[in-house]
């Protein structure tokens, strides 16, 4: 079992969150790019043994999409961080857990 470390919400086990893509995977720029860039982009994948770079969407928890770095060999989680660049700089793992407990202690999870 994995247990990844959202930036928002804390320590989770791995069946919060789902799997999206390889955070590797740099899509072609849409003006100029060809039938051939896009269908390596999107179809063609490495399997790599070692460290690899997953984008997992935390689906049971904040909705945020997160960066995993993980060595497919051991399944240890090397770093988690937010994948959009906009929360890197405003977030820490230590936002979330106080977030997440006001939430249930009100009970209104889900709502704005
Ligand atoms: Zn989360």
């Amino acid at each position: 079992m994995l247990r990844i470390d959202c930036p928002f919400c804390g320590l989770r086990n791995h069946h919060e969150f789902t799997y999206l893509e390889d955070g590797s995977v740099t899509m072609p720029d849409l003006s100029d790019a060809g039938e051939k860039a896009w269908y390596e982009a999107v179809f063609l994948r490495e399997n790599p043994r070692g460290t690899h770079i997953e984008d997992w969407h935390h689906t049971q928890g904040c909705r945020m999409v997160v960066r995993v770095k993980r060595d497919t060999a051991t399944h240890k989680i090397l770093s988690v961080e937010p994948a959009h660049p906009d929360y890197k700089k405003t977030h820490s793992s230590k936002i979330g857990p106080r977030r997440t407990a006001a939430v249930r202690k009100s009970g209104k999870a889900g709502a704005s």
